[in-house]
């Protein structure tokens, strides 16, 4: 067991799935801070796909949405085929990780304003919820994820007023859930990929890597 898990853990390392798979992240890029996200990944060694089109999600074992403009990215996903697109990627199995923006569009339901969304994940979630400031807000605070405290930049995130029964709220701030898992699929309101700190990457990469392969559909046997 104890080899088992420091095999995962190598082999997450280097950006591989059990078995020597090579994992691909893609990242929508559509408008916001996409590449930020690639930067942080390649530093782990992990192949990324700059995601514009349906087909751009193929072969990818996870996806990022970034933030931005939620409202922008919405509009284009709809325009693109891709919003029903990203919804069969996630049924098949494969990760996904919405930060600020990309949390609003995986949210069950986004108010202030109201606005259509993925719904991928069960949460409620308020826009510009911390308010409209330009300048970020960079707090530490524990997280399920690491020991020491976790640097949490936000720039005008939204708030997860409500989050479901089954997600799990890995970090809080103001107490708030500010990252939150359900199976393969996560989000957080502030932005992971503007600090040196790879901890919520790494913790996203091991959910892409257990996942079931978005190739074919099929589950991966445990
Ligand atoms: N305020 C933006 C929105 O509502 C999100 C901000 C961000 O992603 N940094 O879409």
């Amino acid at each position: 067991m104890e080899h088992e898990v420091s095999a995962m853990r190598i082999s997450i390392f280097r950006g591989t799935r059990a078995g020597d798979e090579k994992v691909k992240i893609g990242i929508l890029a559509v408008q916001g801070d996409f590449e930020a996200h690639a930067a942080i990944l390649h530093q782990l060694g992990v192949d990324t796909v700059e995601v514009r089109t349906p087909a751009g999600l193929e072969g990818c074992n996870g996806l990022i949405l970034p933030g931005g403009e939620s409202t922008t990215q919405l509009q284009f996903l709809q325009e693109e085929g891709l919003a029903e697109k990203i919804q069969q990627f996630a049924r098949r199995g494969g990760a996904i990780f919405g930060t600020c923006a990309g949390a609003i569009l995986l949210a069950n339901e986004v108010r202030n304003p109201k606005q259509d969304s993925l719904k991928l994940l069960d949460m409620t979630v308020l826009r510009n919820g911390y308010g409209r400031q330009v300048a970020s807000d960079v707090v530490s605070g524990p997280s399920k994820l690491k020991k020491e405290p976790l640097e949490m930049v936000f720039i005008r995130g939204p708030i997860i007023e409500h989050a479901g029964p089954d997600v799990e709220v890995l970090a809080e701030y103001g107490g708030k859930p500010a990252l939150v898992q359900h199976g393969h699929i996560m989000a957080a309101t502030f932005h992971p990929e503007l600090t040196d700190d790879t901890t919520v990457h790494q913790h996203f990469l091991s959910l892409a890597a257990n996942g079931t392969s978005p190739a074919t559909g099929s589950a991966k046997s445990k």
